[in-house]
């Protein structure tokens, strides 16, 4: 397969994408059982990047066998906390040095800018390498002081512990293909697990670049196995008897039959799934600043975010500057490939999802919605849409119930507070922002609303301290922050007779 000769690539990503890429099994960097590979495509021109490995359920397998057996019996398991903590800060360490070539990578197979996936999704996930190594020398139990009474006069030891679950499958989509991965691998290798990692089949190339990163930090053979593959790859992975815990970010859809395979062994499962966001702006805001916000809300990643702020609810008084300013902005947003340094938006990831954002985009219109900018196609190649911003919506019409995942605002004008309720009426619960300078009314709202992540004056302030997931079916438990390393421990109570 041809490699793509973009004269911006470095070197190294121009030699990684030269050769059919491998999966990671075992230490092993291997074909796929079967033989088959599938292509991996540059969203922006459609182009072929390179070839790789195709792994189906007998891959998984392998995968699931190498890592049980790191897990019950390599050096891994005896690994002390101290050894691991020193291993993910390497991990931190060489994505932060290798970020170009990492941002460059996921450029060229997401057709994000570079410079952003570089600088916040490589420097991010150097950043929780790090604080998941700093947990992993600070996972406690507890000593109980247990009152027995059915023991009168017995005396007891009893305190508890955090054991790894064990073997983990961790299957992450196509929108932060780094960063989703990230996520989840760091805390899971900070509290004692092993891993098969299944990146989506659009995007597979900088997790196996990653794979390259734990071997150069010294991880040992099949703590960290990486499989390349499509959809039946993520089912084998989550229906596999010998998996104890998936954890999963991509859509409600597949969220749900990655909890009905998991029956099987009762396997743990968290979810981190759709959303369709409220993004609230109150008359008394600072009106530049929200609507700078705002766009962003949306836009950000052409509008692939789980957390995009999709619904915007503003007040009536300035509904109409407000949205007329927001349609303004995002009309003269720079439309590019990810590669061109001064592109703003870049393509969305498939022709899939090209057809699906472009379905919503006519359904709207059919329906009887405005679009004050955007609504079309832009261009004649590559997977881009214009941003679109609607108004005359109802609150039943596609664009305001369903995640699109592309570059489109439905927005509302509210009175007061029924916003609230509105804000709620979905059937998600993933993030919502609040933009006033009134800061009562900000905390009273930020109180009411059903999301894992409420942002004020700001949106998609994450930080790696701060936990992160969904009420309602955004999902199941929360990543990020030192509570992450619940998701991948179990509790033990040992009790003891003195
Ligand atoms: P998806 O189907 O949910 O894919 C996410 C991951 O799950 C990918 O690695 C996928 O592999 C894998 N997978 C697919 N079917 C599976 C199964 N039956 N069991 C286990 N794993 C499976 O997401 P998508 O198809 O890429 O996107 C569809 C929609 O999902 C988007 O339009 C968007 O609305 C939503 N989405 C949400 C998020 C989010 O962050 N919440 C992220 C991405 C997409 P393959 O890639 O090989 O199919
Ligand atoms: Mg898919």
């Amino acid at each position: 397969m041809t490699a793509i000769a973009e004269p911006q690539l470095t070197s190294r990503v121009r030699d990684f994408v030269s050769t059919d890429r491998k999966m990671l099994i075992g230490g092993e960097w291997v074909d796929a059982a079967s033989g088959k590979t599938f292509t991996t495509y540059d969203p922006a021109t459609t182009a072929p990047i390179t070839d790789v490995a195709h792994g189906d359920a007998s891959d998984v397998d392998r995968a699931v066998r190498a890592a049980r057996k790191a897990f019950d019996d390599g050096h891994w398991a005896r690994m002390k906390p101290n050894e691991r903590e020193r291993l993910l800060w390497r991990v931190g360490d060489l994505l932060s040095e290798r970020a170009e070539e990492f941002g460059q990578l996921e450029a060229l197979d997401n057709g994000k800018s570079a410079g952003i996936a570089a600088a916040v999704d490589t420097q991010w996930s150097a950043d929780i390498f790090r604080y998941n190594a700093g947990l992993a020398t600070k996972i406690f139990g507890s000593t109980v002081n247990v009152s027995m009474p059915f023991v009168p006069g017995g005396e007891f030891h009893a305190y508890t512990l955090r054991d790894p679950v064990g073997v983990c499958g961790l299957i992450v989509p196509w929108n932060f293909p780094l960063l989703m991965a990230s996520f989840k691998l760091a805390p899971a290798l900070a509290a004692g697990n092993t891993v098969i990692l299944k990146p989506a089949e659009q995007t597979p190339l900088t997790a196996l670049l990653l794979g390259e990163v734990f071997e150069e930090a010294g991880f040992p053979p099949g703590v960290v196995n990486i499989v390349t593959g499509f959809g039946d790859a993520g089912a084998a992975l989550s229906a596999h008897p010998d998996v104890d815990k998936i954890a999963f970010t991509g859509s409600t859809e597949v969220g749900k039959k990655i909890v009905a395979a998991a029956q099987g062994n009762l396997k743990k499962v968290s979810l981190e799934l759709g959303g369709k966001s409220p993004n609230i702006v109150f008359a008394d805001a600072d009106f530049e600043q929200a609507v700078a916000g705002s766009v962003a809300a949306w836009m950000f990643n052409h509008g692939q975010c789980c957390v995009a702020g999709t619904r915007l609810f503003v007040e009536r008084p300035i509904f109409d500057d407000f949205t007329a300013a927001v349609a303004e902005a995002a009309s003269k947003a720079k439309i590019g490939p990810g590669l061109d340094p001064t592109t703003e938006l870049g393509p969305l990831i498939s022709q899939e999802q090209f057809d699906k954002v472009s379905g919503y985009l006519a359904q709207g219109l059919a329906d009887g919605a405005r679009a004050l900018t955007g609504g079309k196609r832009w261009g004649t190649e590559g997977y881009f849409i214009e941003p679109t911003v609607f108004v005359d919506v109802e609150p039943s019409f596609s664009i305001v119930e369903e995640e699109i995942f592309g570059p489109v605002v439905a927005a509302m004008p509210f009175d007061g507070d029924d916003v609230v309720s509105a804000a709620n009426n979905s059937i998600y619960g993933l993030a919502a922002g609040i933009w006033t300078k009134d800061l009562s009314k900000a905390h009273k709202i930020a109180r009411r609303i059903k999301a894992g992540s409420v942002w004020v004056n700001q949106y998609n302030g994450f930080d790696t301290a701060m936990p992160f997931g969904g009420y309602k079916q955004s999902g199941w438990g929360r990543e990020l922050g030192s509570s992450a390393i619940d998701l991948y421990t179990e509790t033990k109570s040992v009790n003891i007779a003195l």
